[in-house]
């Protein structure tokens, strides 16, 4: 069985990263105060997996494991892990020889009346994901470790970040780009993996990443989807039984519209008003947008004649659900 220790920073009062030996492991653990209600009593003398709080010891890891000539993954999320989490975790671990999650809810993403206060937490639970998904290390810093008091600096990606989420949550955009930025700065690793369920996200960070010369190359994880088809998500937690099945007419419409596609369609209005058609059928939802975009650029297309990606957000009840499909050419 894979086992967890919980680090602090010598700066904490905890003691230094990696342990010297099984007993200053153990009188470590023991001595952590779980921060932010975090447990530190899942310990034992041998660990597999390391949960740390502090940015220098991450640095360690990843540096002493790049030393000696291992790859190493990251993967970011904000927690709540589910099925697609995990798939990101598991596409690491094929990929690399040491795999760090971060788990950290970013309050610079959310905008005013978001759902930060109610985001879902559900530690234990993300832990024993990540380790039974082979993760190596946890890194899960305090807000005031990734934004100090005084911190100043954000980083902004123009283009990319206007349309489709950018339009309706101004500033989100800029908030993912300064964490991601921050923790590729924190675990400067070789790969760092990105679902395209948030395919807006995937490709603004690609970008970024490429404008500011980070030297990690950034992979791409396909959707994963519940048994009807709804892309999983943190939030789909938030949906109500009736909701929940409303909410599959989101991937059922975006399927069908592939298949119109396919069938010879390429008046992009066509396209997307059918998509809207069906979801309104299902019953009561606010379409934010649904539109057909260059699967590069993400430029608005009227016409499809190129490969490209149908995105969509929509908000059932509170939730708000985006989802996407790719239009191969
Ligand atoms: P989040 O915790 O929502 O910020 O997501 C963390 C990472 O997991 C991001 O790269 C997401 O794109 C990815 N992700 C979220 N949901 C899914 C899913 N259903 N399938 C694949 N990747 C996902």
């Amino acid at each position: 069985m894979r086992t967890v220790a919980v680090y602090q920073s010598v700066e904490d009062g905890g003691a230094a990263f990696p342990p010297t030996s099984p007993v200053s492991c153990w009188l470590l653990c023991e001595k952590s105060a779980p921060p932010n209600g975090i447990p530190g009593d899942a310990v034992a003398p041998e660990t597999d997996m390391d949960v740390l709080r502090q940015i220098e010891p991450c640095r360690q890891a990843v540096r002493d494991m790049q030393r000696r000539g291992r790859i190493v993954g990251l993967v970011p999320t904000m927690g709540a892990l589910h099925e697609g989490h995990v798939s990101l975790i598991r596409a690491a671990r094929e990929r690399s020889d040491y795999v760090a999650v971060t788990i950290f809810v970013n309050p610079t993403q959310f905008g005013p009346g978001e759902d930060l206060d109610q985001y879902p937490r559900t530690w234990d639970a993300d832990v024993d994901a990540c380790e039974s998904a082979g993760a190596d290390l946890i890194f899960a810093p305090e807000n005031e470790t990734m934004y100090p008091a005084d911190s100043s600096t954000s980083v902004h990606v123009s283009g990319l970040t206007e349309g489709l989420c950018g339009a309706s949550r101004p500033g989100h955009f800029d908030g993912v780009a300064t964490i991601v930025t921050k923790l590729f700065m924190v675990l400067p690793a070789d790969l760092a993996f990105f679902g395209e369920k948030d395919y807006q996200q995937l490709v603004m960070i690609r970008h970024m990443a490429r404008d500011l010369m980070i030297p990690i190359e950034i992979v791409p994880c396909p959707t994963i989807r519940e048994p009807d088809g709804l892309a999983m998500s943190s939030r789909n937690a938030y949906l109500s039984a009736t909701e929940r099945k409303q909410a599959a007419s989101l991937s059922r419409a975006l399927f069908a519209a592939v298949d119109r596609v396919k069938g010879g369609e390429r008046n992009a209005s066509v396209v997307t008003g059918g998509i809207r058609g069906e979801i309104l059928a299902a019953g009561p939802a606010v379409i934010e947008y649904v539109d057909a975009v260059d699967a590069d650029t993400l430029e608005v297309l009227s016409v499809i004649d190129r490969s490209a990606r149908v995105c969509l957000a929509v908000r059932i009840g509170s939730c708000l659900l985006i989802d996407n499909v790719s239009i191969a050419m």
